[in-house]
């Protein structure tokens, strides 16, 4: 049985319990509930107006949701009649429009969160500056640096006050590919040294999967699926899941006696019943192209099923080739991790990995039970 004592160090760092927020009629936040343990990353994923964004602001306090509690070490800070502003959260925040004050030096926007004695301010400073690769940066005003540099000050900024939780929004959505990757991983290993609790909200799966611990997967105000990023892109909760992460290819079947036919072999469908539309999704990476007929490609993984070559690009560390198939006259695109360019009206041969595919009901149904989906 655990002590009081017990279950205070195993509470989550920060927790969202139920929280529902409602704009007029509109649901941004729907019932949500999510845990952030001290040291993990988690982030909020999902599509523009999905509610990302407000189930943060809630967190930060500066949006209150019509019920539901806001918990920091498991004290409730919002809710059961309690809302503590953000400044006594120990929260700290960074967004995509990070500002930094233009008329202050660099060192004193790092300072400005700070309520020491100067001697210990100055160390502080000039320590997160050096952690963020700018320790001669310190007298230097904002407009002298470039927008990497900038975000680097705003996340010395935001971490010099050693928060307990982090709270960021796209924090990194305003820099080039090469600067976002060095700002995101500097900041990830500073965050985890100091074992802050994350919350970060984006849109991007690449995003994501890169820095999350767990991704918390939302649609229409509510979490559709958490877990660790390999567990949620290889077994997706459903084919909008799936699409989220990876371009994806679809093919059709109907139930018929536990199984669904395909141009691919047969699928075993136990759970659903006759005349059941089925959608078997499949990434371009896990579609083998054989070009020397009729592969046998092993009962495990099904029939292959003929198609001509439409299109082949090569987009760098890869193929893409686009293949209408004889079966449905519809395109599928498959991914080779070479250089392969075979010509449009070249007879191809597709087969599927069966252990990388996604069986689901169409239409609102529960996912089918699919052992082979998941490694
Ligand atoms: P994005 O990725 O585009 O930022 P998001 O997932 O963060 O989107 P939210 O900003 O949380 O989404 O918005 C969720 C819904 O709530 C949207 O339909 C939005 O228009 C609405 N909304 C958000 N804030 C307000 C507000 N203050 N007043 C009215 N509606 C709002």
């Amino acid at each position: 049985m655990a002590t009081d004592e017990n279950s205070f160090s195993t509470a989550p760092r920060l927790s969202l319990d139920r929280l529902t927020c409602v704009f007029d009629k509109l649901v941004a936040v729907d019932d949500l509930s999510l845990d952030v343990a001290a040291g993990e990353v988690v982030c909020l994923l999902g599509p523009s107006g999905c509610g990302k964004s407000t189930t943060l602001r809630i967190a930060a306090g500066v949006e209150e949701q019509q019920s539901g509690r806001v918990r920091v070490d498991g004290a409730v800070v919002s809710g059961e009649g309690r809302h503590a502003p953000s400044e006594q959260r120990q929260i700290g925040l960074m967004f995509q429009d990070f500002a930094l004050f233009p008329h202050l030096t660099v060192a004193q926007n790092v300072a400005f969160g700070l309520k020491r004695r100067q001697d210990d301010r100055n160390r502080i400073v000039a320590d997160y500056l050096a952690r963020v690769g700018l320790a001669d940066y310190g007298a230097k005003y904002p407009h002298m640096l470039s927008g990497g540099e900038q975000q680097r000050v705003a996340l010395a900024r935001a971490l010099a006050p050693k928060p307990r939780i982090m709270l960021m929004d796209e924090p990194f959505s305003g820099l080039d590919n090469r600067l976002r990757d060095e700002v995101r991983d500097e900041a990830l290993s500073i965050l985890k040294d100091e074992g802050t609790a994350v919350l970060l909200v984006t849109h991007e799966p690449d995003e994501a999967m890169r820095m999350a611990d767990r991704i918390a997967l939302m649609r229409g105000g509510r979490i559709v699926q958490i877990g660790a990023p390999y567990e949620i892109y290889n077994n997706p909760v459903d084919g909008r899941a799936a699409a989220f992460f990876s371009d994806i290819n679809i093919v059709h079947g109907v139930v018929q006696n536990r199984q669904t036919d395909t141009a691919f072999g047969p699928f075993l469908t136990p759970d659903l019943v006759d005349d059941v539309d089925v959608e078997v999704i499949i990434r371009p990476q896990h579609l083998a192209v054989h070009s020397d007929g009729q592969p046998d490609v092993g009962e495990q993984d099904g029939t292959a099923a003929k198609g001509r070559v439409e299109r082949a690009r090569f987009i760098g560390a890869q193929s893409l080739i686009e293949v209408r198939m004889d079966h449905d006259n519809k395109l599928l695109r498959a991914s080779v991790p070479h250089a392969w360019l075979p010509e449009q009206g070249t007879e191809v041969w597709l087969s599927m990995r069966r252990d990388r595919c996604f069986v689901f009901p169409c239409v609102n149904q529960s996912k089918v039970s699919t052992p082979w989906a998941a490694e």
